[in-house]
């Protein structure tokens, strides 16, 4: 029986950009930041951006804790159309609240594009363009993020193999644009949907990403749980197992987050974490 698997036919003809040479690294850089060196990345920031002082609020304090990059989305993919007080995107208007976050803090920003015909929009105010788990195969999409030149963070979608999840940066990479990170955000399985496991981390795909790929290779901890008291436990698992960063939902008053309020962490067990992770940086030779 034949798995369906990454081949050697893959490599050559398939995905060749994506997993040529695995032992010369990628490093993606922008503004002061370099992913996939020497140093473990953490980017912190609000689910969704709210207003203006929330995300400042935010960018200044998580950067006190040492986060190097902020994350806030202003186009979100959310699973229910409506928009009330409570779930909403805020637009061009929330990237430009992201730019004066820049402004005041020094720290690159990254945020989710999902549409093909906003992307140059979206990259006059962003410094990384995310591109959302459900947009993995968008392929319209991913060539536009490629013809940009931006460094892209492409999350996984959960539902796909590392196979597909390198097809996919392959279309981003065949336009010239080499600057992708790639992100594990969970998977779903057949006994995911529980309260203790929406999605489930793959934690190995860390090592396999490494294994077959140079592009660097980050963890969503809070959207891989949902769960706000797991995601210490999966960052600092996420830096052991040898992931070049993680990205983290942070917010003032997180059951009041407008986005994801079940899992974002507040200030000080952000700020608690970032010590510990320090210390297990210490330890692994990965310092923050
Ligand atoms: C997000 O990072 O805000 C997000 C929507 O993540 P995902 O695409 O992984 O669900
Ligand atoms: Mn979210």
């Amino acid at each position: 029986m034949t798995m369906k698997d990454i081949t050697e036919g893959d490599i050559q003809n398939n995905i060749p950009l994506a997993t040529k040479d695995p032992s010369n690294r990628t490093i993606v850089k922008f503004g002061d930041v370099a992913i996939g060196g020497d140093k473990f990345v953490v980017i912190a920031g609000p689910c969704a951006v709210e207003n203006r002082d929330q995300v400042i609020d935010i960018a200044e304090n998580v950067k006190k804790s040492g986060a190097q990059v902020l994350r806030g989305g202003a186009f979100k993919p959310l699973t229910f159309p409506y928009q009330n007080e409570k779930s909403f995107e805020l637009g061009e208007e929330g990237l430009k609240y992201l730019a004066e976050a820049r402004e005041a803090t020094g720290m690159p920003v990254v945020t989710e594009v999902m549409d093909p015909r906003t992307v140059e929009m979206v990259a006059s105010y962003a410094d990384v363009l995310q591109i959302g788990a459900r947009n993995m195969q968008n392929f319209p999409l991913l060539a536009e993020v490629g013809r940009s030149g931006k460094p892209v963070l492409l999350k996984r979608h959960f539902g796909c193999s590392l196979r597909d999840w390198l097809g996919a940066s392959e279309h981003i990479l065949v336009q010239g644009n080499p600057n992708v990170v790639l992100c594990e955000r969970g998977v779903s399985t057949a006994h995911t949907h529980a309260g203790t496991s929406r999605f489930i981390i793959d934690i190995q795909v860390v090592p396999a990403v490494r294994e077959y790929s140079h592009l660097p290779i980050i963890v969503d901890p809070s959207h891989a749980t949902f769960k706000r008291s797991y995601v210490p436990a999966i960052s600092k698992a996420a830096m052991a197992v040898g992931a070049d960063g993680i990205i983290l939902d942070v917010h003032p008053v997180p059951e009041q987050a407008a986005v994801d309020p079940l899992q974002a962490l507040s200030y000080p067990v952000f700020g608690q974490l970032m010590e510990e992770l320090r210390a297990i940086g210490q330890a692994v030779g990965r310092p923050i």
